[in-house]
Order: structure tokens, then C-alpha cells, then sequence
């Protein structure tokens, strides 16, 4: 889809962003020229990427980021707010005029989707209550007023087309008498479509500029393929040049587009994108909104998500270096495995002991005691790692099934092992209150 790859490379370049604390002014320019590469690959402007990443880089080095909670979502933050900046800002919407109609003018390349455009946009401004008229002004292809048609004929507009071989050959005259004839029959929009060019011309620049200043359209809509990549900006450019325009229309963003133009246009060209076009049917047609497109190109939601997960992960170990060093004196899962050791020791003198005359008690216990219950332990606290071993409390949902694994054990076992330590560590605290404790990892005395 478009922005398809450029997402995942951002992506990437904020995940090896979002470990890091504090920023050092090389983390920064590592990112803005990962970012740099990123856009350039997927055929932005070099105008646009020169400017977007000074901004980027500018600000990031600035104190918001240095005074950040979480710089890395800051840095994060700034791209969205400049990649809003470069998709044109604030919202902005048709503009009508004060007494209708409301004049229209298509302008763009040919096979740019000017014609297809047209019917979406009588279909939705239909829905909006209007009453939309569409002009036949291409008279250039030869089934143009046929395209637009059959067109009108899907969104239940009329069609306003020059009768064959009368005035055939005047666009201008053609787009005047629309106007006439809306005015007339009450349509309060007319949208004229004009011809396309498979290239940039002068011909096609002359004509579309006789027809805009012939009907003072209150909107020039420059409608633009979003797959046409490196040639969008001189494209925008030569129509800017040659007839002006109020707006721009992005058409084809449902396809395969890296997304170059639409990221470039508004930016080179000053002009704001009213619509984006994202399907062959009639009700494919958005208002364009640049923060919600920014928002599609970062997944911002889920890249704030894996900052915030890694940064508390980074938080626990910080946490884990003071709760060692309180934990200094404590009894550990070590010195619970020591101890599970000195009774594996005991075990095998089981036999021994229990030819013992008088052992009473203890003897009951040394039969029921497991050696490989040992042997079991012995490996589950052998997969911890030695911050595990010193700080239980590390041990969450995700390691005791990364333990469970890596001594063939199941969760419950692990989860057992835990609580048992818990218990002998409780008995160590009495001790060291000095109380009497039962022996630990013995099981119920
Ligand atoms: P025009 O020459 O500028 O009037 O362009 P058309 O409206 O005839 O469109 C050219 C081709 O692009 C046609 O095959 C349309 O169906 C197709 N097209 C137009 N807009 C879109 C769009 O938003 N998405 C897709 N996928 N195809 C489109």
C-alpha cells in the first residue's frame, strides 16, 4: 500500500531509537539520516527532505528533547508534528462561493483520474444536499464527454456537453455556457472538466488558463496520480506555473505508491490537499486530513506503545541495581540452591540414616524426600539469569515461561519453585529475628 514501506523503515528507525535515555547529539543525526534516506527512497522532493530533516535535526537537538520525559518519544513527536507541517497543516475544506454557483475547475495530466474525480466529487457534494452540474470542457480525447457521461450517469448528476459539432473544439466556450446554463436550471455547483495531456504542455497550459480566466473559478483543483513519483514536483510545478491552482487532489493513494508525491506537493507547491482519491469507485473520495495522513505513515500510536515498553523496561533495570544492592544481605535463590545441594547430599545418605536405630521424625522426612525433586530445582535455578537469582521479584509472566523452557520444566513447576523460596525466605527472616525456623525446600514439615 502506499507509505507502505517508508512506515516500516520509520518504524524501524524509531525501534533502535527507543532503548536509548538520554539522546547524545549522534543519536540524533543517526536517526534524522536514517529518516533522510528513508524519504528520499520513497521519492520525496530533495527540496522537501533537505528542509524536513534540518527541522527535524533542529529541534531535536533543542531543549524540548533534552528536557523530555522520554526523549525518544519526543524525537517521535517532532517527526509527526513536521511530516503534519509538510502535508499542509490544518485541515482545509472546499471553499463556496458567497452566490452560486460555485465554480469548480479540474485541472491535471491525462489518465491523472480528473474525469473519475469529477463523478466522486458530484456524488458526494449530491450527498451534502448540492446540486451539482458537471461541464464537458476535454475536448481534447476523443471520448472524453463519453467518460464523463457515463460518469455523471453513476452519480446521479446532470451533465452539461457541447452537441456534437456545435462548438466543438471551444473548451472555453463550452465552460462559459455551463456556467449559463447552471445558472439557469439552479445547480449551485458547477465542476468543469478540462483536458489532459499525457505530458506537460504549452498548449494544454494556454488552454486551461483561457478557461480559468474566462470562468474566475472560486476553486482550481490540480489533480494529481500519487504513483507518478520523482516527476510529481515538476509536474505541480508546470500547472502552478501555467494556470495556478487552489488546491490539490491526490488520486490513486489506494494503490502502490511510495508515496513521494503526496508527501511533496503541498510542501513545493504552497498549496493545501483538499482531497484524496482511493478507489476506482464513486464513494472512493476523503477529505484530506495531514494529520490523520501522518498519522498512517507513522503508526504513531504503535510506535509510542514500543517506546513506552522499552523505556520500562529500561526503568526496571534501574530498578534492579538499588534492589540489589538492599537485597545485599538477603537470602537469595542461590543460596536457596546451596542449600537444596546440602540436602541432595543428605539424600543419598538416606539409606544410611534410616538404618539409624531412633531418628523418629527425621526419619519420616528422609522418606519423603524426592532426589530428583532436587535435581528438578537445581535446573530451574540454573535457567535463571543472576539477577533473577538475586531478585525474584524480576520473575514475571515472561521469564518463568523463558525458565519453564530452558530447564524442561512447566510453568507450575517454576511457579512452585518460587513460592517455596518464598516461604524459606520468610523462614530466613525469623531467623534473622531470631526465631526458630523450619528447614526450607523440605515441603510441608
Ligand atoms: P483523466 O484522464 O484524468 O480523466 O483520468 P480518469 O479519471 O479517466 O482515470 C484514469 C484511470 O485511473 C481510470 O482507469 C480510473 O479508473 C483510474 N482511477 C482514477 N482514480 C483512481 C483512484 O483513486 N484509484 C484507482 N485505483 N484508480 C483510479
Amino acid at each position: 500500500a502506499t507509505f507502505g514501506t517508508l512506515s516500516e523503515r520509520l518504524t524501524e528507525t524509531f525501534r533502535n531509537l527507543r532503548t536509548k535515555g538520554k539522546l547524545s547529539p549522534a543519536d540524533v543525526d543517526g536517526t534524522v539520516r536514517e529518516i533522510r534516506r528513508a524519504l528520499l527512497d520513497a521519492d520525496v522532493a530533495l527540496e522537501v527532505v533537505k528542509e524536513f530533516a534540518a527541522k527535524v535535526r533542529e529541534r531535536a537537538l533543542g531543549d524540548e528533547v533534552n528536557r523530555a520525559l522520554n526523549p525518544a518519544q519526543q524525537v517521535v513527536q517532532i517527526v509527526n508534528e513536521e511530516l503534519i507541517a509538510i502535508l499542509g497543516g490544518e485541515q482545509r475544506r472546499l471553499e463556496f462561493a458567497k452566490t452560486p454557483p460555485t465554480v469548480i475547475m479540474l485541472a491535471g495530466l491525462q489518465g491523472s483520474g480528473k474525469t473519475t474525480f469529477a463523478g466522486k466529487l458530484a456524488k458526494m457534494l449530491a450527498k451534502d444536499g448540492h446540486t451539482p452540474l458537471l461541464v464537458a470542457a476535454d475536448l481534447q480525447r476523443p471520448n472524453a464527454v463519453g467518460q464523463l457521461t457515463v460518469v455523471a450517469e453513476r452519480a446521479g448528476a446532470t451533465i452539461f456537453a457541447p452537441e456534437p459539432g456545435n462548438g466543438v473544439g471551444d473548451p472555453v466556450r463550452v465552460s462559459r455556457d455551463g456556467i449559463e446554463f447552471a445558472k439557469r436550471h439552479q445547480h449551485d455547483i458547477v465542476i468543469v472538466d478540462t483536458a489532459g495531456r499525457l505530458g506537460v504542455d504549452a498548449e494544454l497550459m494556454k488552454q486551461a488558463a483561457d478557461i480559468r480566466a474566462a470562468v474566475q473559478p472560486d476553486e482550481v483543483l490540480f489533480v494529481i496520480d500519487s504513483m507518478i513519483g520523482q516527476d510529481a514536483v515538476n509536474t505541480a510545478k508546470a500547472f502552478q506555473e501555467g494556470v495556478d491552482f487552489t488546491g490539490v487532489v491526490l488520486s490513486k493513494l489506494d494503490g502502490d505508491a511510495r508515496g513521494g508525491a503526496a508527501l511533496s506537493v503541498a510542501s513545493v507547491t504552497g498549496r493545501p490537499i483538499i482531497f484524496a482519491s482511493t478507489g476506482e469507485g464513486l464513494d472512493d473520495l476523503e477529505a484530506f486530513h495531514p494529520d490523520r495522513m501522518a498519522s498512517r505513515i507513522l503508526d504513531l500510536g504503535d510506535i509510542l506503545t514500543l517506546i513506552e515498553q522499552a523505556q520500562q523496561n529500561f526503568d526496571e533495570a534501574e530498578a534492579l541495581k538499588v534492589a540489589e544492592k538492599l537485597a545485599n544481605e538477603q537470602f537469595t535463590l542461590e543460596d536457596f540452591l546451596e542449600q537444596m545441594q546440602q540436602f541432595k547430599k543428605m539424600g543419598s545418605m538416606k539409606k544410611m540414616l534410616g538404618m539409624l536405630p531412633g531418628m523418629g521424625n527425621m526419619k519420616q522426612q528422609l522418606e519423603d524426600f524426592d532426589e530428583r525433586e532436587i535435581d528438578r530445582t537445581e535446573a530451574i535455578i540454573r535457567s535463571m539469569t543472576p539477577a533473577e537469582r538475586r531478585t525474584p521479584k524480576l520473575l514475571n509472566g515472561s521469564r518463568r515461561l523463558r525458565i519453564a523452557r530452558g530447564s524442561g520444566v512447566t510453568v507450575t513447576d517454576v511457579n512452585a519453585l518460587v513460592q517455596r523460596f518464598e516461604q524459606a525466605a520468610k523462614m530466613m527472616k525469623t531467623v534473622a529475628r531470631g526465631g526458630v525456623p523450619n528447614i526450607p525446600g523440605m515441603g510441608p514439615v
